[in-house]
């Protein structure tokens, strides 16, 4: 099953993609965290990405495009994988198309996670996450087990450096205008499924599943 997980910044789009990766196994492809690893590891990608990502703004097309279609050319891949953070615009989605047709593979589904702003912005800054396998945490509200150490593999969990206030306001601007527009586009095509994700990740899980099951997914 090949999947696209799309949200706001701050949705829990990471953390569900957490679990459906463990569940389903499927190769997690998180364009955020091989960004935030490039930057981590000092590699040229990862010094260009980081001026944009600081602003909250888009990692330009030219770069963002041929590092997924090298990630996804990895044999990981083939049993199947959930796209999160990409496509983030309709021009992406177009260059997805067009490379997983040149290999006669497809999305099956397309996941949209739906939550209140205000739920968004009051949790944003309490949100801690895995550098080693993206995993998301909360301080207040999902607190590790032992504090700094990731529950899942024993990575180091920290805060992101554009999970403050300012940057948080920008991802959401960005999200609107350049995101959002997706889901009309994979709604067209009868590819969405909604997860609500206001209240906890086992309801948003839940509904997901429910819908994956009703189109014959799972
Ligand atoms: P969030 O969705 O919570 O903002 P991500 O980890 O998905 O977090 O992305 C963090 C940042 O990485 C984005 O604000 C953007 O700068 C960059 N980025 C991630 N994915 C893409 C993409 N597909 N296209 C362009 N930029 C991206
Ligand atoms: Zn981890």
């Amino acid at each position: 099953m090949n999947l696209i997980i799309l949200g706001a910044p701050g949705s829990g789009k990471g953390t569900s993609a957490t679990v459906l990766r463990e569940k389903y196994s499927l190769a997690h492809i998180s364009t955020g965290d091989i960004f935030r690893s490039n930057i981590k590891n000092g590699t040229p990608l990862g010094l260009e990405a980081k001026s944009y990502m600081d602003k909250g703004a888009l990692v330009p097309d030219s770069l963002t495009v041929s590092m997924v279609e090298d990630r996804l050319s990895q044999d990981d891949c083939k049993s199947g994988y959930i796209l999160d953070g990409f496509p983030r615009t309709i021009a992406q989605a177009e260059a997805l198309e067009e490379m997983l047709a040149k290999k006669g593979d497809k999305i099956d589904a397309v996941l949209s996670i739906i939550v209140d702003d205000e739920i968004i912005k009051d949790r944003v800054s309490s949100r801690r996450v895995c550098e080693k396998c993206g995993a998301s945490f909360n301080v207040r509200f999902k607190p590790t087990k032992v504090e700094g150490v990731c529950d899942l593999c024993g990575g180091n969990v920290i805060q992101r450096a554009d999970d403050n206030e300012e940057t948080v306001a920008a991802r959401l601007e960005t999200y609107y205008k350049n995101t959002q527009p997706l889901i009309d586009f994979y709604d067209k095509k009868g590819l969405i499924v909604e997860g609500n994700n206001n209240v906890d990740a086992d309801k948003c899980i839940a509904d997901i599943e429910s819908g994956l099951k009703t189109k014959g997914i799972i």
